[in-house]
């Protein structure tokens, strides 16, 4: 039998910490050596554990740093995007309010845990627009805002369990190798799954034949999105050689998913007309024809082929516009890594300062526009201007050195781009 607390009140039993009575508190656990504790103190005890941002193991972890007063407010988040992303003003606006969101639902729930509150739903987005309009750049951008780990994979790569190909779970062994095996980080991190709209259901019938890579990844990431505790292989984790699995718990990872969605403007544009005649489309509501992209909608996404679950998991809808030749204009100076700078730093490090005329630029935009490849093409088409002046300079001894729009048409005849035209 365990002896009394030195301060017990007429033969009670007393918390060893805050000396309150065994009749007064819910609970009273008893220590060995006479020792108690009631569930307040334990309660306390946990909070300061919390505060202290101490993991399971004693380390600190980067996972748990999220405070109110730290959380960056939407339009803060969004001048930082403005200072990477030309244009995509709608898109810009509905992530950072959405990646706010996620991150005061997480504080809210660290907050309230036993409280009765109002649950914050997910706010997991999906981004639609064109191949190189920027949807990656964004993830990026928004993950190294938040400084959370960050993880792109390819929607294409992924099977269900069991066959050829990469189960929906390695997108979570990836995150962790970002974020160096700390789970609680990771469990904080972003996911930027892209080529979501490969994984679309072929065809409106569902079909006897298995649909693994299609369907059956989307069911197998509905889990995922939602948030569930999952077994994660670390894979070639050599800082676990003994541990088969590392649980990661998914709800409060924000799954940013990317698709071009090819053709989806035809079903944006079929749901629009059947409106009009369904429902009387008001006169004077004009259809901007050229951009059905802002239109779009959740069903569109199912129309397409994506489950209604999944659409579901995905509340945030928002789009990418096309680039104008201005914007890609824009992306080869403003950015703060923009194209040129970065040429401009590198000849720099060489003591050589880099001039690139005007005409140079809105050439490498006509180029771009030409052969259709974006803003993807804009850095192929510059290193193809640029690869002969970065061999020769550096021993040159020059001081100065500037492309024209003669030498420009020179290098770029010369580097057989015409090949590339076939490119979408
Ligand atoms: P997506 O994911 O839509 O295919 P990316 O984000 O990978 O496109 O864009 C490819 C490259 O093009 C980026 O690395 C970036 O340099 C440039 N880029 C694309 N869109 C923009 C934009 N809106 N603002 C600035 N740079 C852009």
């Amino acid at each position: 039998m365990a002896q009394k607390y030195k301060g017990s009140h007429s033969g009670e039993d007393c918390c060893s910490f805050c000396g309150a009575k065994r009749s007064d508190v819910a609970l009273m656990f008893q220590g060995t050596g006479g020792v108690n504790i009631c569930n307040n103190c334990v309660e306390r005890g946990y909070q300061m554990l919390v505060e202290s941002e101490l993991t399971g193991d004693g380390k600190k972890s980067k996972g748990d740093k999220f405070r109110m007063e730290e959380l960056m407010k939407p339009a803060e988040i969004k001048a930082v995007l403005d200072e990477y992303v030309i244009g995509q003003e709608d898109a810009k606006r509905y992530m950072s309010v959405a990646v706010y969101n996620h991150y005061k639902r997480i504080l809210s729930r660290q907050k309230n845990k036993n409280v009765d509150e109002v649950e914050i739903d997910k706010s997991n987005i999906v981004l639609v627009g064109a191949t190189g309009t920027g949807k990656t750049l964004m993830a990026r951008t928004i993950a190294r805002v938040l400084n959370v780990p960050f993880t792109i994979v390819d929607a294409t790569v992924l099977t269900e369990a069991g066959y050829v190909g990469e189960d929906v779970e390695s997108i979570l062994s990836r995150l962790l190798q970002v974020a160096d095996y700390d789970v609680a980080a990771a469990e904080r991190g972003i996911v930027f799954i892209d080529e979501i709209d490969k994984i679309a259901r072929k065809g409106d019938n569902p079909s006897i034949t298995r649909d693994v890579s299609g369907e059956g990844v989307q069911q197998a990431l509905l889990k995922i999105l939602e948030g569930t505790v999952v077994n994660v292989p670390p894979q070639g984790g050599r800082k676990h050689p003994d541990q088969k699995f590392i649980q990661v718990n998914t709800k409060d990872i924000l799954f940013i998913c990317g698709g071009a969605f090819d053709g989806i403007e035809k079903k944006i544009a079929q749901r629009l007309n059947t409106r009009a005649i369904g429902y009387g489309r008001q006169t004077g509501q004009q259809i901007d024809r050229k951009n059905l992209m802002k239109y779009i909608m959740p069903q569109d996404l199912k129309t397409f082929g994506l489950i209604p679950e999944l659409v579901g998991r995905l509340p945030v809808l928002t789009y990418m516009q096309p680039l104008s030749k201005e914007a890609l204009r824009s992306i080869l100076t403003e950015p703060k890594n923009a194209i040129v700078k970065q040429y401009i730093q590198l000849f720099a490090m060489d003591d050589v300062a880099l001039k690139i005329d005007d005409e140079v630029l809105d050439y490498v935009v006509s180029k771009a526009d030409e052969y259709k490849l974006g803003a993807r093409g804009l850095r192929s088409i510059c290193e193809a201007i640029m690869i002969d002046a970065m061999y020769d300079v550096p021993s040159s001894g020059d001081k100065e050195f500037v492309v024209t729009l003669d030498y420009a048409k020179k290098k770029m005849e010369g580097a057989n781009f015409s090949e590339l035209k076939q490119v979408s």
